[in-house]
Parts: C-alpha cells; sequence; structure tokens
C-alpha cells in the first residue's frame, strides 16, 4: 500500500493521533495551536479528510475530531515511516538527533515501501527512534512499556530516561547537552512543593540539573 496523501494531510492525521491518545476527540482549537495554522484553515481540511473514501476522520461541526479506523492506520503507517527514518538519520547517517525531525518529515512522504521495509530489516526492527518514541510494527502494533513522566518519580528515587517527546531542535540540543537523552540514568534530588520543579543528578557524573513541571512531563522514565 502506498501513501497517497499529500504532506499536510498527513501532518493532520498525525496531529489528530497525538492529539487523541489520551482522550477521545479534538477540536478544531487544539489542533490550530498544534500545527499553526488558522482555524478557518483547519476547518476546510477536516471536510476533505471526512469526505475521502473511505473517510479518514470523523468530523462535524462545532464538534470533536477523530480519526476513523483508516485514517488511523494511515497515522501509523506514517509514524512508522517517520520514526524509522529517524533512527536511519541518526544511526547510520550520523545525524545529529536534534536534527532528524524535518528532515524525516520530507522523506516519509517520497521514500518507497521496499525502502521502509529495507531500513527496518538493516536496523533488526527497532522499537524505538532517537527520542524513544515507539515505532509500530509491519501491523501496526506499538510495543509495550511501563514508563512513566519524570513529574511522577518518587523522592530519591533512581530511573533511566526512556523517551524524550520534544520536537524543538534548539530544546533537544540543550537537553542532550545537560545529558539528558534516552539510556541516561538520573536521580532525583528533591522536588520543590510549590513549583513541582525537580532537582536531578544525571548520569555518570552526577550533573545537577532543575527542571519545570512543563518539560518534566515530556520526559518519561522507566524506574530502577
Ligand atoms: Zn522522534
Amino acid at each position: 500500500m502506498d501513501l497517497n496523501l499529500s504532506k499536510s494531510e498527513g501532518d493532520y492525521l498525525k496531529a489528530i493521533y497525538t492529539l487523541t491518545l489520551d482522550q477521545d476527540t479534538t477540536n478544531t482549537m487544539a489542533l490550530a495551536d498544534f500545527l499553526n495554522v488558522r482555524p478557518p484553515s483547519i476547518t476546510s481540511m477536516l471536510i476533505k479528510l471526512a469526505n475521502q473514501e473511505p473517510a479518514l476522520v470523523d468530523y462535524q461541526k462545532h464538534q470533536g475530531v477523530n480519526l476513523t479506523e483508516a485514517g488511523k492506520r494511515l497515522a501509523l503507517r506514517l509514524l512508522r515511516r517517520h520514526r524509522l527514518l529517524e533512527l536511519f538519520l541518526v544511526n547510520i547517517l550520523n545525524y545529529q538527533w536534534e536534527d532528524v525531525h524535518t528532515e524525516a518529515d520530507e522523506l516519509e512522504h517520497v521514500i518507497s515501501e521496499k525502502f521502509e521495509n529495507q531500513i527496518a530489516k538493516l536496523m533488526d526492527d527497532p522499537k524505538f527512534d532517537p527520542h524513544g518514541d515507539p515505532i509500530p510494527d509491519r501491523d501496526l502494533n506499538l510495543p509495550t512499556t511501563n514508563f512513566i513522566p519524570l513529574a511522577e518519580l518518587d523522592e530519591q528515587a533512581e530511573a533511566i530516561i526512556r523517551r524524550v517527546q520534544v520536537s524543538k531542535s534548539e530544546l533537544l540540543r540543550h537537553l542532550s547537552a545537560q545529558g539528558i537523552c534516552p539510556g541516561a540514568r538520573l536521580k532525583l534530588r528533591s522536588r520543590n512543593p510549590f513549583d513541582q520543579t525537580l532537582q536531578l543528578l544525571v548520569g555518570e557524573k552526577n550533573q545537577s540539573y532543575a527542571i519545570g513541571p512543563e518539560l518534566s512531563n515530556l520526559i518519561f522514565v522507566e524506574m530502577l
């Protein structure tokens, strides 16, 4: 099956998928915010996706929007490609993790299914991309994990960072300079009970790092 989608249609499907991971539906405002697009353009794209055969989204004006089964499969296919490409760029082409997101966004629309399968095989059907995002397998199943948000870790607990759910390049560059990346160990030294800032000790060198709640909810860890 080839992905007969424009880049912007694909961006919408991935955005709706992400925004409905822990809730039943999303809406035009949330999508406008996520995609940085004005609400009227969102509405016309949603109508377009709803009118495809088969329909890719369930959408009624002033109601929530959600992916149909067909839309969800396409979103997962795109995420598989995107994440395989990110890992390929880092592992094989020596890219830095902060530079792969935009590159993969372009490439996911031009590679063939054969190319996708070849890079998956070359990398032994990997389960996670360089940011720790799960890669759907060939049947579009996601690996199960027991990661928790760093924000929920107990004081004095030690953990391994497994996922950094950030796509902004500058922020990723900053985090890796502080040793914050998948595979790194950390210890939670203390939590400020008023603003939830965490004081961490990171890596072999126990580098101190303070992190606020906005970011500590985007970083996922496995407890040791
Ligand atoms: Zn990624």
